[in-house]
């Protein structure tokens, strides 16, 4: 085992402990802990300006976001989705008695792929859930037309896509409805905490009752809700947090560039080019391990763990090969032949504002330095 510090593939970036102690003064002498309180109010109105969006509920967590979107359009049946995510997006299928039907991904976007929804639709079929796969945008054109065709819903799972924008905006206004998580591990993070993003005052309300066990008002309960609202706690962390967003989001360019810089040119590991959008958030840094690097990609993370660098196999194995979901027809290994190479190559290496030039350079050179062994190393001169 190495003696460094261990680097971990992700380290949720917190403000100055000072800095919040003021906004828990306030809560402390309010007494209002949650329900709709002042610190809700205010963030949900900050991030529809900083995110340039028109409507958005807060939620305890992006799953129980997930689960209360599905629920807001009153999906049934069975539900297009990708194998390539977190388990969440498929639970929220099945705590909502859908069936999920898993569509393979694009080989360069790692989203699904469009061309293939076409055949998975059935008579049953009433939305699409895809997912901004390490925030970067699925195809929206190519899928809203489907969508449009067949009629169906839309509701993206952004977890991953806090702060991306393309040329027409915040990537969170395609769809019906767009998901966010703002757990510890994720870009924007209130502790645990989630929203879903709406374009009308009427979905927004719906959701905003669902949360809130379908109560509209003392006596009146219109819908079998839940509860999923956000705390004060966490949403006056979430406040801070949005003043430092600019400069998380600036220190993760700097190392998605730095990684690019140091990792070129290493036969076998492949990364994504720079993504087309005007604003990226950097969520992740997946490298593809090809057979021209000479360790697997499970010998590559192990060695890395041997020096205390922890990455992460996101998305391994696919959410179609966990007990639940692999009996399904669609689950099958022959129906997501990309999504299965894809889970088999692909490693996510450390990433996150605290992150240093010698710890990155650390990770990038060891990274080389196994190819290095194996072609130079004392097994090839008996
Ligand atoms: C993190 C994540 C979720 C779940 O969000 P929580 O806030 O942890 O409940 C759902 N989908 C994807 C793709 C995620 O990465």
């Amino acid at each position: 085992m190495s003696s460094e510090e261990p680097i971990y593939v992700t380290q949720p970036f917190l403000p100055p402990l000072e800095e919040f102690i003021p906004y828990l003064e306030k809560i402390w002498s309010s007494r209002v802990l949650t329900n709709n309180g002042p610190f809700h109010r205010e963030l949900e109105q900050a991030q529809c300006r900083y995110l340039g969006i028109e409507h958005i509920s807060l939620f305890s967590n992006g799953t129980m976001a997930l689960v209360t979107a599905l629920q807001a359009l009153r999906i049934t049946g069975e539900v297009i989705t990708t194998p390539y995510s977190f388990v969440a997006t498929s639970h929220a299928l099945l705590w909502n008695g859908i069936k999920p039907v898993f569509v393979d991904i694009e080989p360069n976007s790692f989203n699904l792929d469009p061309s293939l929804i076409e055949a998975a639709i059935t008579p049953q079929t009433t939305a699409i859930l895809p997912v901004h796969c390490y925030g970067r945008p699925c195809n929206t054109d190519a899928i809203q037309r489907i969508a449009d065709n067949y009629n169906l819903k839309v509701i993206y799972d952004a977890s991953h896509a806090f702060g991306v924008s393309d040329d027409g905006g915040s990537i969170l206004r395609h769809g019906d409805l767009s998901v966010l998580s703002f757990h510890a591990t994720k870009v924007f993070n209130t502790f645990e905490g989630g929203a879903i993003v709406c374009s009308d005052a009427r979905t927004k309300s719906r959701i905003d009752h669902l949360k809130n066990f379908g109560y509209v008002d003392e006596l009146t309960v219109v819908a079998p809700g839940i509860n999923g609202k956000m705390s004060e706690f966490n949403a006056a962390l979430g406040l801070l947090q949005l003043k430092y967003i600019d400069r998380v989001l600036a220190e993760r360019q700097r190392i998605d560039r730095a990684y690019r810089v140091q990792l070129d040119d290493i036969p076998g590991i492949r990364f994504f080019p720079v993504p087309e959008v005007r604003i990226g958030n950097h969520a992740y840094f997946p490298i593809l391990v090809g057979p021209e690097y000479p360790l697997s990609r499970d010998e590559l993370n192990d060695r890395l763990k041997q020096h205390n660098i922890h990455a992460r196999r996101y998305f391994y194995p696919l959410i179609s090969e966990f007990p639940m979901y692999r009996g399904l027809p669609s689950a099958c290994q022959e129906n997501l032949p990309k999504a299965s190479e894809i889970a088999s190559r692909v490693l996510c290496l450390p990433i996150y504002p605290a992150l240093d030039e010698q710890e990155q350079d650390r990770i990038s050179r060891l990274i080389r330095s196994f190819m290095q062994k194996v072609s130079f190393g004392p097994s090839q001169y008996p």
